[in-house]
């Protein structure tokens, strides 16, 4: 009783005190627990469901936070910006930047599998039924249409994101047009509220470790054998993640240090805990909430800029689902043994571009879009069932990339913007 009087224990609601984490950086603390999951997930199989709770547990905090982190996040950033020319302005550039390296990744893939030809001869001995995977009939015009919510708290409840982004930017740039004294209260507010989230995100964040390892153990445990996969799958494989490595290593570090005047290298480094997680948890909106804190208080770019360009990007900006659906329309037209034309495969990248802005950031959210750009071009959808083995694996990679070139974008444009930033 005495011992316990003089050593007062430390609130346990304030866990992150009772582990050595502020000795190790982070990001340290994420690879040392990937690692022991790869490990744990291989030799200890039975004993996942243990541990798997605590990627469930930390998945379901970050999808509680999401939505009201986009909300405040933007319409605090947005009556930042003020005037309609500089959201005007700010629009274009993030469109741009977004078509841009969308494309540039396209035509990467193009190239690489007009060059290696993955699928020609491919001994595939083996067809899955693709199960619910109906064809999408999301055009372009119904993505927009489906921008301005009919309901915004069903809007919320749905979690759907394009809704949201567009109520909370109109809702920030009318409360900079309201009269002084209300304008004033209304950004205190939202400014405080901001910040309490953040700091709420912060919370969570810390506890990424703990929910990478039981993420990663569960995948790793439930993967099939990958080894004689990759035997029949190989060289798709390849192809896809060497196109994903040109995209992210040269690519957009290239744009980084050219256009933004950054460096690259820093940037990486400053983002190696959102990319583990992206690369985790397969789900660019999972993954918004570190997103969005690395971007401002490790690389410095301004919450204004990234308040706008990040939830956006996580939403219709997703180079390596671009890359990816390319290389896997085409590599199943030449399993087929379907010969595409020049403007057959053009029309591969534009549908390309649209699965990926229709394409939600979560898990295989690409596989389901991948029936679009099989159907513009009449191949058959059954062919899905071909790479179906491979697409969770290969999602960890594109997501990576979705999420690497958001936040390439928030630090090109905030530069572009004149921000002086930390990277
Ligand atoms: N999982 C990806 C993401 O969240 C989307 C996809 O399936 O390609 O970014």
């Amino acid at each position: 009783m005495d011992s316990l009087l003089k050593t007062p224990k430390k609130p346990i609601y304030w866990i992150p005190k009772f582990l050595p984490m502020k000795k190790l950086a982070l990001y340290w603390q994420i690879l040392i627990a990937f690692g022991l999951a790869i490990l744990f997930g291989i030799f200890l199989k039975s004993w996942v469901p243990y541990v798997s709770w605590m990627g469930d547990l930390f998945l379901k905090a970050l999808k509680m936070i999401i939505i009201p982190l986009i909300f405040t996040s933007m319409v605090s950033g947005i009556t930042q910006i003020g005037d309609a020319k500089n959201l005007g302005r700010l629009g274009i550039k993030t469109f741009a930047y977004f078509i841009g390296t969308t494309l540039l990744a396209l035509f990467t893939g193009l190239v690489l599998v007009n060059m290696i030809k993955p699928g020609v001869g491919a001994e595939l001995g083996f067809q899955q039924t693709p199960v619910g995977i109906a064809s999408q009939n999301q055009t372009f015009g119904s993505i927009l249409m489906e921008m301005v919510p009919e309901n915004i708290v069903k809007a919320m409840v749905e979690g759907q994101m394009l809704p949201i982004i567009f109520f909370s930017l109109l809702l920030g740039f009318f409360i900079t047009k309201t009269q002084k004294s209300h304008r004033s209260t209304l950004t205190g507010f939202f400014n405080a509220l901001f910040e309490a989230v953040m700091k709420l995100t912060l919370f969570i964040i810390r506890f990424t470790p703990f929910g990478i390892f039981g993420i990663i153990a569960k995948t790793v445990s439930e993967q099939p054998d990958l080894v004689e996969l990759a035997t029949r799958l190989g060289l798709y494989m390849t192809v896809v993640i060497l196109g994903l490595f040109i995209h992210a290593a040269i690519w957009l570090p290239l744009l980084i240090k050219f256009i933004g005047k950054a460096n690259p290298f820093k940037h990486f480094r400053a983002m190696s805990e959102p990319l583990i997680t992206a690369f985790s948890t397969s789900s660019s909106s999972a993954t918004l909430p570190l997103t969005m804190y690395a971007v401002e208080n490790k690389s410095g770019v301004s919450n204004t800029i990234s308040s706008f360009t990040l939830p956006l990007g996580a939403t219709i900006n997703m180079n390596g689902t671009a890359l990816y659906e390319l290389i896997a329309a085409l590599f199943i037209a030449q399993a087929y043994g379907i010969d595409l034309t020049f403007g057959q495969q053009m029309i591969v990248v534009l549908t390309g571009l649209l699965a990926a802005v229709g394409s939600a950031g979560i898990p295989m959210a690409g596989l389901v879009m991948m029936s679009i750009v099989l159907t513009s071009v009449g191949l058959p959808i059954e062919g899905i069932g071909l790479i179906l083995a491979v697409d969770r694996f290969l999602d960890m990679f594109r997501t990576t990339v979705n999420v690497w070139g958001d936040t390439c974008g928030a630090v090109i444009i905030a530069k572009s913007e004149g921000e002086q930033l930390l990277v």
